[in-house]
């Protein structure tokens, strides 16, 4: 946060500039106090009454009017510096590889943004804003109080080294309760995101108990671990108030003894006791601050946790070749997602420009890893893949990702416009170049007939649009980016038969003149294929055309005997 700080150099320096000559106006309250009581009582002057009031009240709201320029300064800066780490986070959050994904919910990486982040806030508001003017008043009246008797201001300032103790023991036990709180506000987070997620599933199988007892759970969890840290919190300030206090009797007993011996002017008692009140003022901040800043520091370390995290390698860096014919060969690929169980192992394949290889088998036999490595979102942990020749590790993965259309099952869309789902594809497409693409996905008809057109928003996860529509909505995306390669998980999901024949007539229109990898499940697309590999655990079994692999007794037979998968139309 302090580098960031050095960008704005100027707006902090005003802050503090501000703060100190705010703060040193605190000064002229106690010296009027004074002023009353030596000369305006002692030497009998009533005439100086008003005059010595008037300089009081000035004082108050010069002052007043420099801490309220600071305060907004202050949170200008602040909302700034906030804004920036947010997008900063998002930005390095977004380029984290997917593997990363893989092992960090959702909602817990939220918990970070929406709860870290404000809290790092508060650190800083509570810093610039409360701890650094409440360390310059405490140290420009310390200074002031030894200006006018060392003694009696030395008696005045015994407690505080206990003080400080005390508070400083207190925040090595309090950081680490604050960041115990913390994770159990995210797992809280977590645990709601994934009940929205699946809230369909939650009320088909009426799991609203359970999923009631999981959440009051958690939520005791986060009230304990929090409980725990203010149990702390309450506790320390009465012990601080008590030693604060007991400072103040020590300072009027000693200074009235003064007094008496002669040693000292009323005017100067009177003068301390004012003081007092701006010398404590900043240490009654002491409990709520320590407790921001020791929520803060552990939600900042939340946060660089993030942002310290090198972002996904090889994005932009790597070869960009210019031409791309589309040959994708797999040279003895092995990968495993956990160290124990390989999801696929020597893999040799090779796919010529243009050709559809459709991709079969049962559920976990390592389909959509094959995918996954195409697109690079993992690397092989040996062999090597190459595209026209060039090892994908060579590549860059923005170079490579920008070749690739990849239609996934669940057909995505955004809470966004249909518009902007498209325009993901390709951000400068025209209006003209979307409405092609949705013709030839078969979905312009019913995009059309929507009263707002390309400007209907998608809902949630696209629920707005039928199972069907996005999987069209999904397919014209990839053919408005028209790439040369094509990854396709086809869906799963039953469609009426003539909706099923537009989808196909999409596909279709979409794999055309395209290196094709097809995960398939309907023997419509299988036997279009130019070539079929069969995959089990991981491996690859059998490969060659429909016809071949139908004549051989194999696994092949098997899934075509049990009509790939449940969908319809096959
Ligand atoms: P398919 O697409 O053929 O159904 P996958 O490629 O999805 O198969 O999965 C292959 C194997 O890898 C399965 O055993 C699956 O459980 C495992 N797997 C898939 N994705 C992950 C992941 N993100 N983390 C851990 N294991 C995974």
């Amino acid at each position: 946060m302090l580098a960031r700080l050095r960008h704005h150099r100027g707006r902090a320096a005003l802050v503090v500039l501000l703060g100190v000559v705010g703060t040193a106006l605190v000064l002229v309250l106690p010296a009027v106090a004074r002023h009353f009581t030596d000369v305006v009582i002692g030497e009998k002057r009533p005439d100086l009454v008003l005059p010595t009031a008037l300089v009081g009240l000035a004082a108050i709201a010069a002052r007043q009017t420099l801490l309220a320029l600071r305060s907004l300064t202050a949170q200008a800066l602040e909302s700034r510096l906030v804004h920036e780490l947010r997008v900063e986070m998002f930005d390095r959050l977004q380029r984290q590889p997917i593997r990363w994904f893989d092992r960090n919910r959702s909602g817990e990486i939220m918990s970070r943004v929406s709860t870290d982040v404000p809290n790092v806030q508060k650190l800083l508001t509570e810093a610039l804003d409360v701890a650094l003017p409440a360390a310059l008043q405490f140290l420009v009246v310390l200074a002031a109080m030894f200006w006018q008797d060392w003694r009696l201001a030395l008696v005045t300032i015994a407690p505080l080294p206990v003080i400080g103790l005390v508070t400083w023991r207190h925040s090595k036990v309090a950081e680490p309760q604050w960041r115990e709180s913390g994770e159990a506000t995210a797992e809280l987070h977590a645990l709601l995101h994934d009940s929205l997620s699946g809230i369909r599933q939650i009320k088909a199988y009426t799991g609203e108990p359970e999923s009631l007892d999981r959440f009051a759970d958690a939520s005791r969890e986060t009230r304990t671990k929090y409980m725990r840290v203010m149990r702390g919190q309450s506790l320390i300030w009465p012990g601080v108030s008590i030693l604060a206090e007991a400072g103040i009797i020590a300072m009027v007993a000693f200074g009235s003894w003064r007094v008496l011996q002669g040693e000292m002017d009323a005017g100067i008692l009177f003068y301390f006791l004012f003081a007092w009140g701006f010398l404590f003022e900043p240490i009654s901040k002491i409990n709520p601050l320590s407790q921001t800043l020791n929520r803060g520091t552990a939600s900042a370390k939340r946060v660089s946790e993030i942002l310290d995290r090198p972002p996904e390698s090889h994005l932009t860096e790597g070869k960009r070749p210019t031409a791309l014919r589309g040959e994708i060969r797999f040279e003895r690929v092995g990968f495993s997602y956990d160290p124990e169980s390989p999801a696929v192992a020597d893999i040799s394949l090779q796919a010529q420009p243009g050709e559809t290889i459709a991709l079969v088998g049962p559920t976990g036999a390592g389909k959509s890893t094959l995918l996954h490595l195409i697109a690079r979102f993992y690397e092989p942990d040996s062999g090597r893949i190459l595209l026209d020749g060039h090892p994908l590790s060579d590549l860059s993965k923005e170079w490579l990702r920008d070749h690739l259309g990849y239609v996934t099952q669940e057909s995505f869309l955004f809470n966004a416009t249909l518009r902007d789902n498209l325009l993901l594809a390709r951000p400068d497409a025209s209006d003209t170049e979307i409405r092609a693409a949705l013709d030839a996905a078969n979905a312009l008809g019913f995009v059309e007939e929507l009263p707002e057109g390309l400007d209907t928003l998608a809902g949630e996860r696209g629920t707005r649009f039928s199972g069907g529509e996005r999987q069209r909505l999904s397919i014209a995306r990839a053919l408005l980016r028209n790439p040369p390669i094509l990854l396709l998980d086809e869906a799963t999901s039953a469609l009426d038969n003539r909706t099923e024949k537009l989808v196909q007539q999409a596909l279709e229109r979409l794999r055309a003149d395209r290196t094709s990898f097809v995960i398939a499940h309907r023997l419509s697309t299988i036997e279009a294929a130019d070539r079929i590999l069969v995959l089990k655990d991981g491996h690859l079994v059998q490969s060659g055309t429909h016809a071949e692999l139908i004549a051989q007794d194999g696994l092949y037979q098997r899934l075509h005997r049990g009509g790939f998968s449940q969908a319809p139309g096959t």
